[in-house]
């Protein structure tokens, strides 16, 4: 059975698209720990981040260098902080998060509120500034 990302991937649950190529693909958390938290995963199902074979493991991040690349441009951030956990979806994720300070990573607390709305109109503007 397809992951839920898979699912995404495929168009059949929806998503706030950032950025995609034929290996990679990259969206919106859901809920998001900071503004324009975005998550990349390769479109091969692999549950664990480090069972994909290395060339693909560095493709990976080149790619998220890229979205990262645009998160900066258009999020305001000292930088964007990378987190690999796994434990909720088996299917290989990087969380890309624009942050100031060491707590905007905080994974553990009460997640921030943005309506699909926000969600949307944050998604188009680093997916503009994707390149
Ligand atoms: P983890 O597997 O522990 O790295 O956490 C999974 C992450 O995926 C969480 O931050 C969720 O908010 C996020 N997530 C789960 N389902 C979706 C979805 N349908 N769309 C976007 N993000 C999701």
């Amino acid at each position: 059975m397809a992951t839920i990302f898979s699912r995404i991937v495929a168009g059949e649950i929806p998503c706030h698209k950032v950025a995609e190529d034929e290996e990679f693909f990259a969206f919106l958390d859901i809920n998001p720990v900071a503004k324009g938290h975005t998550l990349v995963i390769p479109k091969q199902e692999t549950d664990y981040i480090f069972d994909l074979e290395d060339p693909l493991l560095g493709r990976m991040m080149a790619f998220a260098k890229r979205v990262a690349r645009a998160q900066e441009a258009v999020i305001p951030c000292k930088r964007v902080g990378v987190a690999v956990m796994g434990l909720e979806v088996p299917h290989a994720h990087i969380h890309l998060i624009p942050i100031t300070k060491e707590s905007d990573m905080y994974f553990g607390g009460e997640k921030m509120t943005i309506t699909q709305d926000e969600l949307a109109e944050v998604a188009a503007l680093i997916r503009k500034a994707y390149k």
